[in-house]
C-alpha cells in the first residue's frame, strides 16, 4: 500500500462550520403511532448517535412486535377514509408536506448530518431538496393516477410496510411514502436504527400538515422491528431498501403468501471510461461516483473500468483530484467526504480493503489528518484489480475504488455485466451513437451518460439481477402501490 501526501494544494479553505444552534431535536422520541409519539410497548429507548463525535443526539424508542401491531391497527382504520378522499385532497397534504420540508429544510439538513455523518454540503444540496421534490412530484399525480397506468382504473393496496436504510434517511423515507400516499395506501415506514432523526422530524411535519392519523406511522427499531413489519399478516405492501442477504430474507419469509414486495438492494456498478472521453469531466464524474456520501450509495460507481490506451493519465488525474478532497467535519460547508455512517460499516469496509491487498491489487490512500474520534475512512483507489478480486465482486459501500481496464467496447460491455448485481452504470465517451449502443447492451436498471449519481423524481430507478425488482420514482414508482381493476 502507499499513502501518499497532498500534493499540490497551495493555499487552504477557512473552516466554515454551520451551526446547529437553530435545530430542534428532542431529548428523547416515541414511536410515531396514530398521528401522536408513543412509548413503546416495553419501554426501551436507545441513544443514536454522531458517527463523527460518537457523541449521543437523542433517546429513539425501539419499535417491538407489539408496537407494530398497533400501528398496523391504526393504519387499518385510517386506510378507508385516506383512499376516498377526493385525489386532490390527498394531494392537498402532499404538497403541505413538501412545503414543510423546504421551510424546515436548513434545519432536517444539519440533523441529516449529526445523525448519519454525511457532509452538510450534500444533505443541504442534495438529499433535502430531493426528498421535497419526490413529495411535489406524487403530489402532481395524486389526481392522474391512471394516466400513470396506461388509463387503466386502479385501487390502492391497503397499508404498506416500508424498511429504508441509512445511506440517505429522508431521502429513501421520501421515496418510499411520497407514491404510496398519493396512490391512496397508507404507510407504515421503519427507518434504520442508525440515523432515525429525519424520519422523526417528517412525523412532527406530517403532524403540522395535518395528515389524518394512522396515514403515515414511523417505527424506529432496529432488524428485529423490520422482520416483524414484514410477518405482520395485514398488510399489503412490503418495499425494502437495504443489503442484498436482508433482502434475500424479507424474499423468503413473504414466499406463498399474498403480500406484495419490491427490493431495492445493493450494486458494484461500473463507470465506464472510454478514451475518445472528455477526461477531466469524467474524473469528476467518477469522484462524485465513488465519494459521494463516503460511497455509502448503492449505485455507487465502485468499479471503474478504463480503457487501456487512457489509462494511465486517467488514474494520473484522478489521483491528484483525490488528493484535493477534504475530509473531515461533516458539519464544515467545505468537506467533501464526511464520516463512516457507523463502526460496523467502518469494520466491513476495512475487512474488504484488506482483502483486496492480500490479493495482490494495488491499494493507493490520500494522506488526511483525521479526527481522533468517529469513524473515518479515506478515499482509497485500488488498480491492478482483476476480476476474481473481492473487491471487484462485492458492495464495499465505502470510499473506496477498484479500477479495472478494458480495450474495446464489446470487452468493456462484457466486463460491466460481469457482476452479480445490475443497479447502475456511467458511460463516459464523445459518441451520442457509442452511448447509447453500450447503454442498451448493459444490465442495469439506471445507465447515465457523461454524468454520474444524477437523480430526479420523474426518473424510475431500481435494479436487475441481485440488485432487486421493482421500480421507485416517476409513473414506473407508482405501479408498486396499485392494483389494477380493470
Ligand atoms: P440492512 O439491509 O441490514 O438494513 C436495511 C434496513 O433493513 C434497515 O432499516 C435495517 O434495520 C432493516 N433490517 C435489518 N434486518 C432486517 C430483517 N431481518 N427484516 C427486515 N428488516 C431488516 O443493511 P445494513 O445497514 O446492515 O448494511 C449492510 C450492507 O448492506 C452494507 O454494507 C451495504 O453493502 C448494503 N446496503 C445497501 C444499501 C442500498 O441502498 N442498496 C443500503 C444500506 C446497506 P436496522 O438498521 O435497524 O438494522
Amino acid at each position: 500500500m502507499s499513502i501518499e501526501t497532498r500534493t499540490s494544494i497551495v493555499w487552504d479553505y477557512a473552516p466554515a462550520p454551520e451551526s446547529a444552534d437553530h435545530i430542534r431535536v428532542r431529548e428523547r422520541y416515541g414511536l410515531f403511532i396514530d398521528g401522536d409519539f408513543k412509548d413503546p410497548a416495553d419501554g426501551r429507548y436507545v441513544p443514536t448517535i454522531n458517527p463523527a463525535t460518537e457523541e449521543p443526539i437523542a433517546e429513539v424508542a425501539y419499535g417491538g412486535p407489539d408496537d407494530v401491531t398497533a400501528a398496523v391497527e391504526s393504519a387499518r382504520a385510517a386506510q378507508p377514509k385516506w383512499a376516498a378522499l377526493r385525489d386532490l385532497e390527498r394531494a392537498k397534504y402532499l404538497f403541505r408536506i413538501a412545503r414543510l420540508i423546504q421551510e424546515r429544510a436548513r434545519e432536517l439538513a444539519v440533523v441529516e448530518t449529526l445523525d448519519g455523518g454525511k457532509p452538510l454540503r450534500e444533505s443541504r444540496d442534495v438529499d433535502i431538496p430531493l426528498a421535497a421534490a419526490h413529495f411535489f412530484h406524487y403530489a402532481g399525480w395524486a389526481d392522474k393516477l391512471c394516466y400513470g397506468v396506461n388509463a387503466r382504473e386502479v385501487r390502492p393496496l391497503g397499508v404498506v410496510g416500508q424498511i429504508v436504510p441509512w445511506n440517505f434517511p429522508l431521502l429513501m423515507a421520501a421515496w418510499k411514502l411520497a407514491p404510496a400516499l398519493a396512490c391512496g395506501n397508507v404507510a407504515i415506514l421503519k427507518p434504520a436504527e442508525t440515523t432515525p432523526l429525519t424520519a422523526l422530524l417528517l412525523a412532527e411535519i406530517c403532524q403540522e400538515a395535518e395528515l389524518p392519523p394512522g396515514v403515515v406511522s414511523i417505527l424506529p427499531g432496529n432488524g428485529d422491528t423490520g422482520a416483524a413489519l414484514v410477518r405482520e399478516k395485514d398488510i399489503s405492501k412490503i418495499a425494502f431498501t437495504g443489503s442484498t442477504a436482508v433482502g434475500r430474507e424479507i424474499q423468503a419469509a413473504l414466499a406463498g403468501t399474498h403480500t406484495r414486495l419490491t427490493l431495492e438492494l445493493g450494486g458494484k456498478s461500473a463507470n465506464i471510461v472510454f478514451e475518445d472521453a472528455a477526461l477531466d469531466q469524467a474524473v469528476e464524474g467518477i469522484v462524485n461516483g465513488i465519494f459521494f456520501n463516503q460511497g455509502h450509495v448503492c449505485c455507487a460507481g465502485s468499479r471503474l473500468l478504463i480503457q487501456e490506451s487512457v489509462h494511465d493519465e486517467v488514474i494520473g488525474k484522478l489521483w491528484q483530484r483525490m488528493g484535493r478532497l477534504r475530509v473531515g467535519d461533516p458539519m464544515d460547508k467545505n468537506t467533501d467526504v464526511g464520516a463512516i455512517n457507523s463502526a460496523e460499516q467502518l469494520e466491513r469496509i476495512e475487512t474488504l480493503v484488506a482483502a483486496g491487498e492480500d490479493e495482490g491489487a494495488n491499494r493507493r490512500t490520500i494522506a488526511c489528518d483525521l479526527p481522533e474520534r468517529g469513524y473515518w475512512f479515506a478515499p482509497t483507489l485500488f488498480t491492478d484489480v482483476s476480476p476474481a478480486h473481492r473487491i471487484a465482486i462485492e458492495e464495499i459501500f465505502g470510499p473506496v475504488v477498484s479500477v479495472l481496464t478494458f480495450r474495446t467496447q464489446a470487452e468493456a460491455i462484457e466486463k460491466a455485466n460481469n457482476s452479480r448485481y445490475g443497479l447502475a452504470a456511467g458511460i463516459w465517451t464523445d459518441k451520442g451513437s457509442k452511448a447509447f449502443e453500450v447503454a442498451s447492451a448493459l444490465k442495469a436498471g439506471v445507465v447515465w451518460q457523461n454524468t454520474y449519481n444524477h437523480f430526479d423524481p420523474t426518473a424510475a430507478f431500481g435494479g436487475y439481477k441481485e440488485s432487486g425488482f421493482g421500480r421507485e420514482g416517476g409513473p414506473a414508482g407508482l405501479r408498486p402501490y396499485l392494483q389494477v381493476v380493470r
